[in-house]
């Protein structure tokens, strides 16, 4: 505990060189980061000041960095007492509301938000075009009620850059195992001939080398891999190294998940597409049993930011989330169902029913 508040105490004194950095040179108002525009805009007098952007993102070694990794000093974590999410924040500013209950039981932590990003796929879009493309999911959505499309607002979308690690490793596996193809052939019976299918079992052992690059897992809880893969893909060509300037005005999920335990479960990743990669090269069909033991090289490691617009909304006691991919645009989530809808849905299909009977039997 106590060396958490120390690390904490520093943190409020490198705060003053950061505030100058976001302050608006017109207004002295703090600049949040513009997606539209990829400059820090002030909302007060409109000045906008542009920030250096580096497209070269440096991988990182794995081993170095469970000793010695730098941290993410510049942020504050900001805990909600109403739901408990923990976001990270600049520290040069004041958290309103929580941007998973939208209430303002916030309060500033003395937790540390763990080891800094070096990668950001910034935000491309603001949260008025984030509005537009939910609004024109929502409207495919024949079951979801009128109020929950109408409560699809800027207002109520919230940039939170969800954590990521990506891995790229060097391996070498040894396998052996008995892999099982399905074949068919003819019998002979008593009334003739038949075909049949059967599994045909060989041994097979030897190695595989195989490079892996970027293998991602999701560190938050509402970012795991699940739903990475559901929002997946970002865009390559925008990831930038990360610098605060990104983190203006935006929030950051603080990561559930360590680099450790990210580790163990892109190596499972891994092995299972190693198994993949092995019963393909023999066309095998089955698997019998399959002993495979991996070795990694040279294992480095991003840790990612990811920009998702999230909208949570309550209806009936129940909350519902829609992600927005903030690069591509991509909408993931469920909608409320409603009751009256869907009545009035299977009524329909009733009587198209009902009425198909009348013309058959009338008619046919
Ligand atoms: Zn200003
Ligand atoms: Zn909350």
């Amino acid at each position: 505990m106590d060396e958490k508040m120390d690390a904490y105490q520093l943190d409020d004194t490198t705060k003053h060189a950061q505030t100058d950095l976001h302050k608006c040179p017109g207004c002295g108002a703090n600049m949040t980061f513009n997606p539209d525009k990829q400059l820090l805009e002030c909302e007060f007098c409109g000045q906008s000041v542009d920030f250096k952007k580096d497209s070269a993102v440096k991988e990182k070694d794995l081993e170095e960095a469970f000793d010695v990794a730098e941290k993410w000093d510049e942020t504050t974590v900001i805990s909600c007492d109403n739901c408990g999410a923990k976001f990270v924040i600049s520290s040069t500013e004041v958290a309103a509301i929580c941007p998973y209950c939208e209430t303002s039981h916030v309060r500033k932590s003395a937790d540390l938000a763990g080891i800094k990003p070096n990668a950001i796929y910034p935000f491309l879009f603001s949260e008025k075009n984030a509005e537009q493309i939910s609004k024109k999911w929502a409207k495919r959505k024949l079951f979801a009620p009128r109020r929950f499309k109408k409560s699809i607002e800027a207002n109520n979308l919230h940039g939170v850059y969800q954590p990521g690690f990506t891995f790229d490793s060097n391996t070498f596996s040894v396998y052996d195992g008995v892999l099982g193809e399905v074949r068919t052939r003819t019998v002979r019976t008593k009334n003739g001939y038949r075909t049949e299918t059967y599994t045909h079992y060989f041994p097979v052992s030897g190695t595989l080398s195989f490079f892996f690059d970027d293998v991602t897992i999701g560190a938050s809880s509402d970012f795991d891999n699940k739903s990475y893969n559901k929002l997946a893909p970002f865009t390559k060509e925008s990831i930038k190294v990360y610098t605060k300037d990104y983190l203006a005005g935006f929030s950051a999920k603080h990561y559930e998940k360590d680099l450790k335990t990210c580790w163990q479960d892109a190596k499972s990743v891994i092995d299972n597409r190693i198994r993949n990669l092995i019963v393909r090269k023999y066309n095998a069909d089955t698997v019998s049993y399959l002993n495979v033991s991996t070795m990694h090289e040279n294992v480095t490691f991003k840790y990612v930011l990811y920009p998702i617009y999230l909208l949570n909304y309550r209806f009936k006691q129940k909350i519902y989330n829609i992600a927005v991919n903030g690069n591509t645009g991509k909408v993931v989530g469920k909608t409320p169902v409603s009751f009256w809808r869907v009545l009035i849905a299977v009524l329909i299909g009733l009587g198209l029913i009902a009425l198909a009977a009348f013309l058959y039997i009338n008619f046919a």
